[in-house]
């Protein structure tokens, strides 16, 4: 189905799948708990939390004993991984000495709490000599972040001239002219202070920052390229940050818990009708090519990663991304990482301890005693609430045997983490882990990245590539879908980093009912009634009234049989339009192969909306140019995939088609502007 090119994947029915490795060490433990209860699963199933821990607990040798893992933190190691990486280096083999560099940053001690420590130097070497290796393979976005880092951490002042020539080679290779100069000044400005001895040495290396600086001369104006973040996701009719429904769609209840969504406004295509976001997502652990590329806490493509607070193996998009993490679940979760990852723990497994590790330990109590009941949460527990909600119908002997054995191993790992730091608070973090196992085996979806090429040729007919980067939970996918099911789906549903976003691609009536997913039953029925019939509308306006007719048709004109109507149809005329809008469509999927994605999307849109001026659906051929028009709105979100990776000079994506677009200077606002700002200096 169009609209579903991106699914959530076939999610099989083994209730292990995403939850341990096969031949795991967490496969033989399970088998072997399994095997020691016998009898006494039943008893185990049936039984309460505390009932629960007591039986797992008498099993003597169960494999639940588990130990915290320490910080990797290791002067002599981190010196160890900068040699190697310096050795690569020298070699040109960039990539390699990035991967060097990143390990000694994850070993070398550092006084985050005070930056400026002497003690620092060694770590801020590293991120300068990293930074060496990102402008080699042409990273410059990402270059740039790790010479700031340097500076940070008190990155000697006799290599400044160094580091600062560096960052304006980078500035310069991603447009930002403003900032090149003022980097190429400094490093200029601090070539008398640094470690280059001779008094001519130091003159020649002047002479080659100079020269670099000559490129300011050429051009007229100076400016700092803009750059673009993300897709747009903003909700039709709504604020930049707003999430959930867009407010042009309703649930209709009917209080029985039935109901359906409803558009309260008109509707037009590519209008975001909904914007959810999980409460908890996992990097994917289980294969892909995620590893080690995306942030496990924002899910975000890493260019620059940064280590782990804890001195836990883990790396993260940036600062910002390993402090938000270190402020909540990472804390309990950095020690035992390890321990998840030796036992072969997939994706549904990490996904139902973070439910828990979200969860500050003193609202534990409070979120135990609600789940189960009507009770409205505080604010802040609303999403988490919401999820432990989630319902987990038709659960197997065998999934409740398994989420009583995976929880209390993951209780066991909490225990020694110091989430659960009294004996008495056990059981309601068991009685969660319990619960979460069962709402993630139910409630995962995959969080796809669109694989989109370059060359659009033969893209109608291929098949859209996807990769899976995370997965995640969203309390609200579950009543979106109970409501929001319907033949064929009037949306895209894509990705903006973790957040699932559901686009329009139909214009949908005030008052009508949206499909925000395809129902696959209703849709196998809709599709058993084939139809040779052309259903031509009456050519008055104000008319409802139609005409099915036979493609061959030899009726020329009709005459509309109500009296209040009476209008006379040129159908030959209509037919003559039809041919033309085929003509129409082809030349569109020409413009797709040329690459032009957005000329063919509009040729497309045209097409749909003529043809649904002169015909009633379903139309076959009408289909197949909306298939198009889909396809070229999944590839506008796939190319903004691919240039943020294949563009990454820039970091973030570059309007590469316009990039000189130079503002008028405005005298009262030239010192607020920053960096993504484009700004021009009069010579
Ligand atoms: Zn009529």
């Amino acid at each position: 189905m169009p609209g579903e090119l991106l699914t959530n994947g076939n999610m099989s029915t083994d209730p292990t799948e995403l939850v341990f490795k096969k031949d795991s060490e967490f496969a033989k433990l399970y088998s072997a708990a399994k095997k020691k209860l016998g009898t006494s699963v039943k008893k185990l199933v049936q039984g309460s939390a505390a009932e629960k821990i007591k039986i797992l607990g008498a099993l003597s040798d169960g494999g639940f004993d588990v130990k915290a893992h320490g910080s990797i933190k290791d002067e002599a190691k981190a010196l160890e991984f900068k040699e190697m990486g310096n050795q690569k280096f020298r070699e040109n083999n960039y990539g390699e000495a990035f991967k060097f560099y990143t390990q000694a940053l994850q070993h070398c001690p550092v006084n985050l709490d005070n930056p400026g420590d002497p003690a620092n130097k060694q770590y801020s070497i590293i991120w300068g000599n990293r930074s060496a290796a990102l402008d080699g393979v042409g990273l410059y976005s990402a270059c740039i972040h790790d010479i700031e880092m340097a500076l940070k951490f008190g990155y000697p002042r006799e290599f400044w001239y160094k580091l600062y020539k560096r960052k304006g080679h980078a500035h310069i290779k991603m447009k930002q002219y403003l900032l090149a100069r003022e980097a190429l000044e400094t490093s200029l400005k601090n070539v008398g202070r640094s470690d280059i001895k001779k008094e001519k040495d130091r003159d020649n290396y002047r002479m080659r920052v100079r020269k670099q600086m000559t490129i300011f001369n050429v051009a007229k104006t100076l400016y700092n390229l803009e750059v673009y973040e993300k897709f747009d996701s903003v909700l039709a009719d709504g604020q930049p940050e707003d999430r959930g429904l867009s407010s042009k769609l309703k649930y209709e209840e009917d209080g029985k818990d039935h109901g359906q969504i409803v558009a309260d406004k008109e509707i037009y295509q590519e209008e975001n009708l909904a914007a959810i976001d999980p409460y908890v997502a996992v990097v994917n652990v289980s294969g892909g090519r995620a590893g080690g590329k995306i942030c496990p806490y924002s899910l975000e493509k890493m260019f620059s990663p940064v280590p782990c607070r804890f001195g836990s193996e883990e790396i993260f998009e940036n600062e910002k991304a390993r402090d938000e993490a270190a402020e909540s679940y990472h804390k309990y979760e950095w020690s035992i990482l390890k321990n998840l990852t030796t036992q072969g723990l997939q994706e549904k497994a990490r996904l139902a301890l973070r439910m828990v590790t979200l969860i500050d330990p003193k609202d534990v109590p409070a979120v135990a005693k609600i789940i189960n009941s009507q009770e409205v949460p505080e604010d802040r527990l609303k999403m988490a609430v919401e999820t432990f909600r989630l319902p987990v119908d038709n659960i197997s002997e065998e999934e409740e045997l398994l989420a009583s054995v995976l929880g209390y191993y993951l209780l066991k790992n909490l225990c020694i983490s110091g989430y659960v730091t009294s004996p008495a608070g056990q059981t309601d973090v068991y009685q969660l882990l319990i619960r979460a196992v069962l709402v993630a085996m139910r409630h995962t979806s995959g969080i796809q990245l669109i694989n989109m090429p370059a060359d659009k040729k033969g893209i109608l007919e291929a098949e859209i590539q996807t990769d899976f980067c995370g997965y995640g939970i969203y309390p609200q996918l579950f009543k979106l879908k109970k409501y929001g099911s319907g033949e064929n789906s009037h949306v895209i549903q894509w990705f903006s980093t973790k957040k699932m976003v559901f686009t329009s691609y139909r214009k949908i009536e005030k008052d009508s009912p949206v499909f925000l997913f395809t129902d696959d039953k209703k849709l196998s029925e809709a599709k058993a009634k084939p139809s040779d019939l052309i259903t031509f509308r009456c050519g008055n306006d104000l008319c409802q009234n139609s005409f099915p007719l036979k493609e061959n048709t030899k009726e020329k004109v009709i005459t509309c049989p109500l009296d209040e109507c009476g209008l006379k149809t040129n159908i030959w005329d209509r037919l003559r339009q039809i041919q033309k809008l085929k003509k129409d469509f082809v030349s569109g999927k020409e413009q797709l192969d040329k690459g032009d994605v957005s000329l063919a999307k509009d040729i497309f849109k045209d097409v749909i909306e003529e043809w649904d001026r002169m015909i009633l659906r379903p139309y076959r051929e009408l289909m197949s140019v909306e298939d198009a028009y889909v396809k070229t709105l999944i590839c506008e979100r796939g190319d903004r995939e691919r240039l943020l990776v294949e563009g990454n000079q820039m970091g973030k994506i570059a309007n590469t088609k316009k990039p000189v677009n130079v503002m008028e200077p405005n005298p009262e606002e030239t010192e607020e502007k920053t960096i993504s700002k484009m700004i021009e200096i009069k010579k």
